[in-house]
């Protein structure tokens, strides 16, 4: 019995964690890693073919973004989540082959002209489509008898829509272990989500540590950007724009500027900022999406709820000074979680009569993966809704619909958004600018003075919207160049993640003190940190584990040792397969399928044996020429 890390070891990105009970082969998420890597991931240590089971704690892409690939290389197992995480991999894989698809047409172009070797993507909408086909659906608190051995419960995490920490039960030669993999974890009291479930039992906890090193920040909520007070750079200028009347709270760009830094290091800058926004083409453009949405997750700066503090009273004074100046609100935002939420507020800002003055006003939801994401929130809200917004659903209202909510699925929707004249709300993505329709609306909209563009998430570093926060006089989109006219207002959304306290809070849960606790998806310094914390201060064992270190979970012991590698530079957005898949890649995959498909195999009936043998010689001595 067996448990070795392979990603998210002291770093953040690219979840993965492969666990050996008897014969059977499992993995714990497949996610992709994104951004700056420290250390080299192990490689999977079987085929790909010969892991059995993937449990998927959720469906950001850092979990689950490698499930594609998996099944491009041979994996037929089944792949265990909730029904939210797979209607919601469904299109955020589709979205990650888009970008993969379209990230290697790119690469083709300049290979063509070069005389360089093509390559082909990481995977493609097949291999999704594919790979989709071996979900199994699980509810949340029903124990699933996966095989003889293998048993697991999914509980609500309070991260994202249909997100899980997972109770596994091993069983080998009589000794059962019992494992709890604490996927994401979420922060309290956020709109439609539960809080995260605080588990009682359990021998070994794998537990994340995003934000083990600090707590949220609880001061300013609203930061409207002072061009003036901009830090010098070429991006920066001079000229004094208009501030929000109503930015009370406004605040210096030091301070934006300080609580992005809170947010962390940067993370998928260059993901975002160079394979998306070099090319063209809506389905790069929604794509990128996919690659932001972990540093979404992770990354962004977050307000918690305080005594007092009400998002949506914040967003109306936003609505309304934008309104009274007769201009339209811009919203960049995440597709899948950030979206919503907004959609939440807005609606309680029209059913509380937050804004009597414009009661009837309208919000554009321009994003195709918006609107099947927010299908999706509303088909799984039985499931997965907070008790107080299920009650709102009794009432026969639902939190993330409102009257005057338009849809624009067609770019024509789209365009035609940009040629109405009326003061509006626009949400749109991709939530840090750099591509997706968002950019038709800057460019309509930045050079308005009566105008405004709201950030609520973190901007990574080198984005086009970490420009616009830090000041920007002009930015350039589509090739023109904009003069920055509206007001830049930020208004930190509500954490996805447990902070330092949370997170505590939840290991501190166990009644039954764990064996180990075994801290990972964190930046180094903060997994270190977090698990001496765990140790000193709760007084459970933890550590943070390299990627390649192997456990015994029968004696608690480590086994192998990782090879603390620091990781090769990798190429960017797709993450590191990408760019050196070629199609013989794919062919020796296939070869080492079917070795994995003879030896499972093993006790076949002669007869089917020998027809199997017949056909391989028969496949050989075509090609074998
Ligand atoms: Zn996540």
């Amino acid at each position: 019995m067996l448990l070795e890390f392979l990603g998210a070891a002291r770093e953040v990105t690219g979840s993965c964690h492969y666990v050996v009970v008897d014969d059977v082969h499992l993995l714990v998420d497949c996610g992709m890693e994104q951004g700056p890597d420290l250390y080299e991931n192990q490689e999977l240590p079987v085929n790909a073919a010969e892991i059995d089971y993937v449990f998927v704690t959720h469906a950001h892409v850092d979990h689950s973004g490698m499930l594609p690939l998996l099944y491009k290389n041979g994996f037929r197992g089944w792949i265990y989540a909730t029904k939210a995480t797979m209607d919601l991999c469904s299109i955020m894989l589709r979205d990650s082959a888009h970008i993969q698809e379209s990230e290697a047409e790119w690469k083709n172009r300049k290979a063509r002209r070069a005389g360089q070797p093509e390559v082909t993507p990481m995977y493609d909408v097949s291999d999704v489509q594919g790979v989709m086909e071996q979900f199994v659906p699980c509810d949340y608190e029903e124990t699933v008898e996966v095989c003889n051995g293998l048993r697991v419960r999914f509980v609500d995490a309070g991260h994202l829509l249909g997100s899980a920490s997972i109770e596994m039960w091993l069983t080998e030669e009589g000794t059962e272990r019992k494992l709890v993999f604490s996927g994401d974890i979420g922060s309290e009291n956020r709109p439609m989500i539960k809080d995260p479930t605080y588990l009682k039992e359990a021998d070994y906890v794998i537990m994340e540590s995003t934000y083990g090193s600090r707590n949220h920040d609880r001061a300013s909520v609203q930061t409207s950007v002072k061009r003036e007070q901009a830090p010098s750079s070429s991006a920066v200028g001079s000229n004094v724009a208009e501030q929000s009347s109503n930015a009370a709270q406004s605040s210096s760009v030091a301070q934006g500027g300080s609580t992005v830094q809170n947010g962390g290091a940067e993370q998928s800058g260059s993901a975002v900022g160079s394979s998306c926004a070099e090319q063209s083409g809506s389905a790069v453009q929604s794509g990128g999406e996919a690659a932001e949405a972990a540093a979404y997750g992770k990354r962004q700066a977050a307000a918690s709820v305080e005594p007092g503090f009400d998002y949506a009273v914040e967003l109306a004074k936003v609505i309304n000074a934008t309104f009274s100046k007769g201009g339209n609100l811009v919203i960049p935002a995440f597709s899948v979680g950030r979206t919503q939420e907004l959609l939440y507020f807005i609606r309680r800002i029209k059913t509380e009569g937050l804004l009597p003055e414009y009661s009837g006003f309208e919000v554009y939801m321009d994003s195709p993966l918006a609107v099947e994401a927010t299908n999706i929130f509303s088909n799984n809200r039985m499931e997965c809704y907070n008790e107080k917004d299920l009650e709102l659903i009794n009432q026969g209202i639902n939190p993330i619909r409102f009257p005057g909510l338009k849809i624009a699925v067609t770019s024509d929707e789209s365009r035609k958004i940009n040629t109405m004249e009326h003061p509006k709300v626009i949400i749109s993505a991709s939530g840090m600018c750099e591509a997706g329709r968002i950019r038709h609306h800057l460019k309509h909209n930045l050079w308005r003075a009566d105008s405004t563009i709201l950030f609520v998430g973190y901007q990574v570093p080198g984005t086009l919207g970490s420009s616009l926060l830090n000041g920007a006089k002009t930015v350039k989109i589509f090739g023109e160049e904009i003069e920055v006219h509206a007001d830049i207002v930020r208004l930190p959304g509500l954490s996805a993640h447990a902070d330092r306290d949370h997170l505590t809070k939840w290991v501190e849960a166990f009644d039954k003190r764990p064996q180990k606790v075994f801290v990972v998806h964190g930046e180094e310094p903060v997994a270190v940190e977090f698990a001496e914390h765990v140790t000193q201060d709760v007084g459970i064992e933890a550590v943070a584990p390299y990627s390649g270190d192997i456990y015994d979970l029968i004696s608690g012991v480590c086994v192998q040792n990782g090879s603390h590698k620091k990781a090769q530079k990798k190429s960017k957005a797709t993450g590191k397969d990408s760019g050196r898949n070629t199609v013989y890649d794919r062919l020796l995959a296939a070869g080492e399928r079917l070795l994995a498909v003879i030896r499972k195999n093993k006790g076949l009936p002669n007869k089917d044996a020998a027809r199997f043998a017949d056909q391989i010689t028969a496949l050989c001595d075509k090609w074998d020429r």
